[in-house]
């Protein structure tokens, strides 16, 4: 085999979102597994729906995401450029063989025209497909209308009879006869080429050995290999990867925006986590692994191991993927994207409970996390001082023992002594376990439940108990 090239090619009409970035996370971890290269081309070839704006995004998400790219638009690289919207001249050349080929002809029809023939076949219970109408036309009916100013498409004529057989390397052999395929069209009327042709000489040129894409195109796949074909071009490896359903097996719709992987970003998922979680969608790890990190994200990676089907996203399956990388991360690590995430105020709470403090509560708040979201506004929970006042009798009563025995409570502030005299308390105030412990823990972090006590104690210190406690009784205590 020669070098592996793979790329992910995608059109800048939106944000990236996690089919796209399933797709783009195969493609890179195949080309690291193989020591080879991973190219990012952007397919703006639909002027209308392009933006830059969404390149931009595209760029940023998958850097957040942890992959690379060792050629693209903004580095350059050998084969370039990487945007199909400047590569015009080298389609021209194409189009000019394919022409002298006689294998594409101008096409005249309106879009109406085209759509009246479509809107008949389905009537009819037809595939909609082009009729060749135009390859029939003689050459004066083409002079007569090039007159008339209209600018023609040029379509690939189909040839009749052929067995197109594809060897994917997921499904196997794929064959497509073509009589069930259209002429289709190669250059717009604007002189711009489609995805199909553009996609083919891209990565025909590029040198690109396999591409993994989502099954949704398996459909172009056809009229790609008969481009090759005319082209006298080496096809590469085709892996057409199950596309991602969600929990009712329902295509994953786009504009759904919790499918962005912006939108998870800003939820407070862990990148890791998340390229993680879509190396499993469609493909799984040697042995049931599911926690794969670092270099392994790729060394285990396997064309073998991608499955026909079942690639079902699910959000509690990704919520288990981030909280446990959440739980597992080094605290320093975690500490830092926090900061990513949340800012200034992070540094803040980190400067009003002091360093010791500040890791014993990260540690506390991360066990009951899923996201860096969620443990901001847990830790800003915690740190901040509540006005919420107690109203009711028996609450005010057992926060008025707590704090005469806190502040009588001279041993060191630790779990242990902590635990000890908790329980001691507890027991001399008379009020069961059910309604004290609750009261004192509603009082510091506005729950009921939540996490040790003990720990909760010592992690906050006992100043800020105080004074937490005291603002839940009003008038500072008195
Ligand atoms: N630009 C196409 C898309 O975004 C790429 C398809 C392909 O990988 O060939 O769907």
């Amino acid at each position: 085999m020669g070098r592996v090239r793979t790329r992910f090619a995608p059109s800048p009409t939106g944000f990236l979102h996690l089919g796209g970035a399933r797709t783009a996370a195969f493609n890179w971890a195949l080309a690291r597994k193989e020591k080879g290269d991973f190219v990012l081309r952007i397919e703006d070839t639909d002027q209308e729906r392009s933006k830059k704006q969404f390149e931009e995004a595209i760029l940023e998400d998958l850097r957040w995401l942890g992959i690379e790219w060792d050629e693209g638009p903004d580095r350059g690289g050998p084969y370039g450029p990487y945007r199909q919207s400047e590569r015009g001249e080298i389609y021209q050349s194409f189009i000019a063989q394919l022409r002298t080929k006689n294998l594409i002809y101008p096409c005249y029809c309106t879009v109406e025209e085209l759509e009246k023939e479509r809107k008949e076949a389905l009537k009819r219970g037809k595939a909609p497909r082009y009729s060749g109408r135009c390859f029939f036309l003689s050459s004066e009916e083409r002079k007569q209308r090039e007159e008339k100013g209209i600018k023609p498409s040029w379509r690939f004529r189909i040839p009749e009879g052929k067995e197109i057989v594809l060897e994917d390397l997921v499904r196997g052999k794929v064959v497509f006869h073509t009589s069930f395929l259209g002429d289709f069209v190669v250059l717009k009327s604007d002189g711009i080429p489609t995805y199909n042709f553009a996609c083919v000489v891209d990565d025909a040129l590029m040198n690109i050995s396999h591409v993994l894409r989502g099954e949704e195109h398996l459909s172009n796949t056809p009229y790609q290999v008969l481009l090759y074909q005319a082209l006298e071009l080496t096809p590469p490896l085709f892996a057409h990867v199950p596309i991602i359903l969600d929990e009712e097996r329902a295509k994953l719709s786009k504009r759904r925006g919790e499918v962005n992987l912006r939108f998870f970003k800003e939820e407070g998922f862990l990148p890791e986590a998340i390229l993680n979680y879509l190396l499993t969608l469609g493909h799984s790890f040697p042995e049931g692994r599911e926690i794969i990190e670092g270099e392994e994200l790729y060394t285990l990676f396997s064309l073998e191991r991608i499955s026909k089907g079942g690639a079902i996203f699910d959000p509690a399956r990704l919520n288990w993927w981030n909280k446990t990388y959440i739980h597992r991360m080094d605290i320093k690590k975690l500490e830092e994207k926090l900061i990513q995430w949340g800012g200034e105020k992070v540094k803040e709470f980190k400067e009003e409970l002091g360093e010791e403090r500040f890791y014993l509560l990260l540690d506390l708040v991360r066990e009951e996390s899923i996201t860096l979201k969620e443990m901001v506004e847990k830790l800003r929970d915690y740190v901040s001082v509540k006005e919420e006042k107690v109203e009711d009798e028996t609450q005010l009563k057992i926060l008025k023992f707590l704090l005469s025995s806190l502040e009588r409570f001279n041993a060191s502030w630790e779990e242990k002594e902590i635990k000890e005299n908790l329980r001691l308390w507890q027991k001399e105030s008379g009020f069961p376990p059910s309604l004290f412990y609750p009261v004192l823990r509603w009082s510091l972090i506005g729950r009921e439940e939540g996490p040790e006590l003990d720990r909760l104690l010592v992690a906050l210190g006992k100043e800020k108990v105080l004074e937490k406690i005291k603002a839940r009784m009003g008038n500072n205590g008195n």
